[in-house]
């Protein structure tokens, strides 16, 4: 089965041969923990769980390494601490920072249907690693110390802005980048820096100090990855300059011609028409939108989250609505009711991989999805709920929960058998052709906020009315 991907890199869609198919190595930057994570976050979490589950599919569970890191050393983190734990000694603060925002984030992305990823390293487990490859900068002269810091000095490589495709000179005459005296060129950046004693730090041979931002990837992919690998991934915002000074890092350190063949960018995530920002008022993590009413003034269950999220090609700019979830809501329970009783945790069906292969084309998924339903639901052909079970099971948007739970999940009108009870008595009466009090009991429902439909097939089915 042949994969093709769009690669940032050549900013054309290839065709992904693996370095070695019996291990294909993929790295994705993970979330720098000081704060809960929000809807955006979760969106290079879903796609990339995509890709590492068609990767498994293509090449074997056993074969596909997947590396996404979590950022415990930066920053922002320390001043959480210091806000949040002002009266414990740094390091202590600092990991209670850490840990409980790290938990809530795996507990937020297990709701959303994602699999761990096969190795989940920490930045301040890798401290050796990272001295070890600033060292190599340092002795092959890419890097240079001046000013309490360590620099990495961009004239050194002669194609740094390759990915993001910016000329340094051009940049230069632009002259917007704050010159920094110590810096030999403005665009030189961290590699380490001396830390004060409200900082963390970490003896090294620069003193005693702490990584910049990019080397914690560098260092972290290829320890677990090799020098060279097969893809790496983030958002669109992480071009420039993050995933431009980890391949400058890392091709300098090794003298390679690439750090991984293929580079993969979500696009971005706005809310309602807007960039999603505090002072807007639009600023949603994903916890929230599962535990509160805060949007739409419902709670949205976490694989009705996920599938929103694929209703949008990766690539492309999503509006995240309440329009766009109360469809996805309507949508999932729709094909989970047709695949319960026949839950299949088999192959999935060839058309939905042969959409996927094609760079993850999430629209020609999701339209194969709804013409499966289209054909097999009005027949209840079991053939076809068994193919949809597949499908929602590989997808992740389904881990055996009944429709309604889904649909139905944080509704004040939680009492589904009082519902069913009514539609079956509905159903008697028009048998006995009792109009009236069939008509009785639909108004009934209507009060209860629920609106029912008739199918063909002589069945009764039920929505939530907004
Ligand atoms: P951060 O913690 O800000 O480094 O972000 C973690 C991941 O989320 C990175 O891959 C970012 O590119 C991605 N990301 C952040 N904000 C958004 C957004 N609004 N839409 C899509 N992806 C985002
Ligand atoms: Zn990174």
């Amino acid at each position: 089965m042949s994969l093709r991907l769009y690669n940032t890199l050549t900013r054309t869609k290839e065709e992904f041969v693996p370095l070695d198919p019996a291990n294909v190595r993929m790295y994705v930057c993970g979330p720098t923990v000081y704060d809960f994570a929000h809807i955006g976050n979760a969106r290079p979490v879903i796609v990339f769980d995509l890709l590492f589950r068609l990767l498994r599919q293509v090449y074997g569970d056993a074969h596909v390494t997947y590396v996404r890191n979590i950022t415990d050393v930066d920053d922002k983190i320390n001043a959480r601490a210091l806000r949040d734990f002002p009266n414990l000694p740094l390091n202590d603060a600092i990991r209670n920072v850490t840990e409980k925002t790290a938990n809530q984030f795996f507990a937020d992305v297990e709701k959303l249907g994602c699999l761990q990823p096969t190795i989940q390293p920490r930045a301040t487990d890798n401290i050796p690693q990272m001295i070890a490859m600033i060292e190599m900068l340092v002795s092959r002269r890419h890097a240079y110390q001046a000013a309490g810091e360590v620099l990495f000095s961009v004239d050194s490589m002669p194609d740094y802005g390759h990915l993001s495709q910016r000329n340094l000179a051009d940049q230069q005459a632009g002259a917007r980048i704050a010159v920094d005296a110590h810096k030999r060129n403005p665009a030189d950046f961290v590699l380490w820096k001396l830390s004060s004693d409200d900082e963390p730090g970490w003896v090294s041979p620069w003193g005693c100090g702490r990584p910049g931002w990019h080397i914690e990837c560098s260092a972290m992919s290829n320890r677990y990855l090799g020098e060279v690998f097969d893809i790496h991934g983030g958002g669109l915002d992480l071009i420039f300059p993050h995933h431009e000074n980890e391949i400058a890092q890392t091709r300098c350190a090794f003298g390679t011609a690439v750090m991984a063949n293929i580079w993969m960018h979500n696009g971005f995530l706005q809310v309602e028409g807007q960039k999603m920002s505090k002072s807007l008022g639009n600023f949603f993590t994903i916890n929230e939108l599962m535990t509160t009413r805060n949007f739409g003034s419902n709670m949205w269950h976490g694989k009705v989250l996920r599938l929103a999220m694929m209703m949008t090609h990766y690539r492309q700019p999503i509006d995240w609505t309440v329009d766009r979830l109360v469809e996805a809501r309507i949508v999932l329970k729709d094909w989970i009711e047709m695949a319960t009783g026949f839950d299949h945790n088999g192959a999935p069906p060839a058309e939905l991989l042969e959409a996927l292969t094609d760079d993850l084309n999430f629209s020609a998924a999701i339209s194969y999805l709804h013409a499966l339903y289209r054909t097999g639901r009005p027949n209840r052909d079991s053939h076809s709920a068994t193919t949809m079970a597949a499908a929602l099971r590989f997808l992740g948007l389904w881990s055996g929960e009944s429709a309604l739970d889904v649909y139905s999940y944080g509704y004040e009108v939680q009492d589904t058998g009082k519902i069913d009870a009514l539609i079956t008595a509905r159903l008697d009466a028009r048998k006995a052709k009792n109009w009236a009090e069939s008509d009785r009991i639909r108004d009934e429902l209507a009060s209860m906020g629920i609106a029912i439909k008739d199918n063909k097939d002589g069945t009764t089915s039920w929505e939530v009315k907004r």
